[in-house]
């Protein structure tokens, strides 16, 4: 642990236990790493300070996939004329991905920024930013560990699942000997990892199968192949019975590929937007390329929306700027 990061804690906490209407927040279109580190942390305060009143904020729908989460229902919508005094953000890289968490953390008398993002904004009070950190659960397990507050089950499977996820099941290039390290010590709490394995990635419905094949079927392939692009639009969601949540590992079939060095996956959430992932395996820095769009993430797997264009426009400037990123 570095001196730097050490202060950032320490300041942390002390506003932690200055204040007691807490609110905690994570970002929109939610996945395991926000869901866990928000609910884990939400969960280790409430061992710290009893009597605090912490509200976890429900910023966007869930995916069923994690309903198995342990006390999942603590993220709920929340009233927005309470009294908010520290405002916790967690793996959103700036305000607005916050969603309507941002009206909060408008209101709130100090802000803790935690997260891994390259392209966080550093937007809080006292931010916490790691981007050599696998996911924010692994900062999350790290300032538990630091406060002194024992570890247990239910905030270990939190835990677990954000790195699990975030890291692509311990395959990604962001896995480190730490992630290892500290997924043995989440494991030696007793954490049943085969029922959270199975929750997470034996679970796909028939429609979300469905769409994988439709959305796969109709493949692109760019440069040698070396660029792999993959469509969503409302029309195949129709004809698959699946939902826009459904798009969520499709992604990663195309990265599977052997000549693959970035993959692209448009969805069309309206006629008019366009939420675009990217991913690289090797040399493609899409962070970068996220950012010229106005969004962000890593540089292996970033993401943005365009707004305005319809989605064959919207796929011709973006593969515009892959190309010039491709050797
Ligand atoms: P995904 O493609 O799975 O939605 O996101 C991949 C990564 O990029 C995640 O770390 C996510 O937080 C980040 N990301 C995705 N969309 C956006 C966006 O619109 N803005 C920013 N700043 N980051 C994004
Ligand atoms: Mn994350």
């Amino acid at each position: 642990m570095t001196d730097q990061f050490k202060k950032e804690i320490d300041s942390a906490l002390e506003l932690i236990n200055s204040y007691n209407n807490i609110y905690i927040c994570s970002h929109i279109q939610p996945d395991g790493d926000s869901l866990g580190s928000i609910m884990a942390l939400a969960m280790a305060i409430k061992k710290l300070k009893n009597k605090a009143n912490i509200n976890v904020i429900k910023v966007d729908d869930i995916p069923s996939v994690f309903d198995f989460l342990p006390n999942i229902d603590i993220i709920k919508e929340q009233d927005l004329s309470q009294e908010v005094e520290l405002f916790i953000a967690l793996d959103s890289s700036d305000k607005e991905r916050l969603g309507i968490g941002a009206e909060f953390l408008c209101k709130a008398k100090a802000v803790i920024n935690i997260d891994h993002h390259i392209t966080n904004e550093n937007f809080g009070d006292v931010n916490i930013v790691l981007p050599s950190s696998g996911s924010t659960c692994e900062i999350v397990y790290k300032l538990i560990k630091y406060m002194g507050i024992e570890m247990d089950k239910d905030i270990a499977t939190c835990l677990y699942t954000g790195i699990n996820t975030d890291t692509g099941r311990f395959m990604y290039s962001n896995t480190t000997y730490e992630t290892h390290i500290i997924a043995a010590e989440l494991i030696k709490t007793g954490i049943d990892t085969s029922d959270i394995n199975i929750s997470i990635y034996q679970n796909r419905t028939i429609e979300r199968t469905r769409l994988l094949l439709e959305s796969l079927n109709q493949l692109e392939l760019y440069e040698d192949g070396k660029i792999g692009l993959v469509v969503v639009t409302q029309d195949m969601l129709e004809k698959t019975g699946a939902g826009m949540e459904d798009t969520e590992g499709i992604i990663s079939f195309v990265m599977d590929i052997n000549t693959i060095e970035a993959a692209c996956l448009l969805k069309e959430v309206s006629n008019k937007e366009i939420k675009v992932s990217l991913r690289s395996k090797k040399y493609v820095n899409v962070s970068k390329i996220a950012t010229k769009f106005g969004g962000g993430g890593h540089v292996r797997a970033a993401g943005f929306t365009i707004i305005g264009e319809q989605i064959d426009t919207a796929k011709e400037m973006i593969l515009k700027e892959i190309f010039k990123n491709i050797r």
